[in-house]
């Protein structure tokens, strides 16, 4: 019987067959722990009632695992090199579809309506490349397509800013981009010691679910995003300067800045990180009706 794809002697024997090397610039480091492997798709509770869409399956190791529980895999990999190892390691399975894709560039919609039947659960289930997971995530929320979960590996540091809570230091604009939309969970961690070859951080399994309702929508979402981010511009600062590197500082830009935040009942000393999303929600509401 061939061992799985996912040891480390498999992994090295595959890539000195094929004489290839591990591009750092895509962020190729394979997972080599079959546990790890299988810990990910229960995570991600694969079953045969899903069609799964794998983000750089590498050689193998993760599609492998996928399509032993999913009823249809399709795999993107941007690396071509990696091509016809992927049909030698993944020549068993039936059921997975391996393309060469960006995923950055790919149209989810219509690549799921050229592979899958549209009568399963569609699911995101990956180990990224790091130097493109906000990106990635971006991407996957930017898409009209229903998911019913993601659940990817990332850096450690990455995941715990997605899945932060107000009041903590890893809470800021991506944490509150994400949970607009998603409920967001830190599933498990992941050392780095289990990779070929080694990240130099650890990593963790996030798991992605898309908010039945969304709690609470403000009136403009582009307005939303865009005080978001320059809320959180200077950490340091107070809620109050920030604003006014977003607004303005002349005197009838703070007046109605100053409206807004007593409408939104929020203190203007207060520093971003200490907002909830629904206060957010709140006080763009409230900048708009000042004209801001
Ligand atoms: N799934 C394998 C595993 O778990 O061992 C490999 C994961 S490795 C961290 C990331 C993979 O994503 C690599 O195979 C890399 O070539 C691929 N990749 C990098 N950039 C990509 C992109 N823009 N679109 C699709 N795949 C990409």
């Amino acid at each position: 019987e061939i061992p799985e794809i996912a040891s480390p002697t498999r992994t090295k024997a595959i890539m000195e067959a094929y004489g290839l090397t591990f591009k750092k610039s895509l962020g190729q480091n394979f997972l080599t722990d079959i546990n790890v492997l299988k810990k990910i798709v229960s995570a991600a509770q694969v079953s045969t009632d899903d069609d799964v869409i794998e983000i750089g399956p590498g050689i193998g190791a993760l599609t492998e695992q996928l399509a032993k529980k999913a009823h249809q895999v399709l795999a993107l990999e941007i690396d071509e090199r990696l091509l016809p190892v992927l049909s030698e390691t993944l020549a068993p399975y039936s059921n997975i579809q391996v393309v060469h894709q960006d995923i950055l560039k790919a149209d989810l919609e219509k690549l799921i309506a050229r592979y899958f039947d549209g009568k399963h659960n569609l699911k995101i289930v990956a180990n990224l490349p790091y130097y493109i997971t906000t990106p990635i995530i971006m991407h996957l929320l930017s898409t009209k397509v229903k998911l019913a979960g993601i659940v990817v590996m990332m850096q450690k540091e990455v995941a715990n800013r997605l899945a932060a809570k107000p009041g903590t230091k890893d809470y800021g604009s991506l944490s509150i981009a994400i949970q607009y939309e998603m409920d967001c969970e830190v599933a498990f961690i992941v050392p780095k010691t289990v990779f070929v070859p080694q990240p130099k951080v650890d990593s963790a399994i996030i798991s992605l679910t898309m908010k039945e309702h969304k709690s609470e929508m403000p009136q403009d979402e582009t307005h939303f995003h865009k005080l978001v981010k320059g809320a959180f511009m200077h950490r340091r600062k107070s809620l109050w300067n920030n604003l006014q590197g977003l607004y303005g500082k002349e005197a009838d830009i703070k007046e109605s800045i100053e409206k807004a935040l007593q409408l939104a009942q929020i203190e203007p000393s207060i520093r971003a990180e200490r907002l909830t999303i629904t206060e957010f929600v709140k006080l763009s509401d409230a900048l708009l009706v000042n004209g801001l």
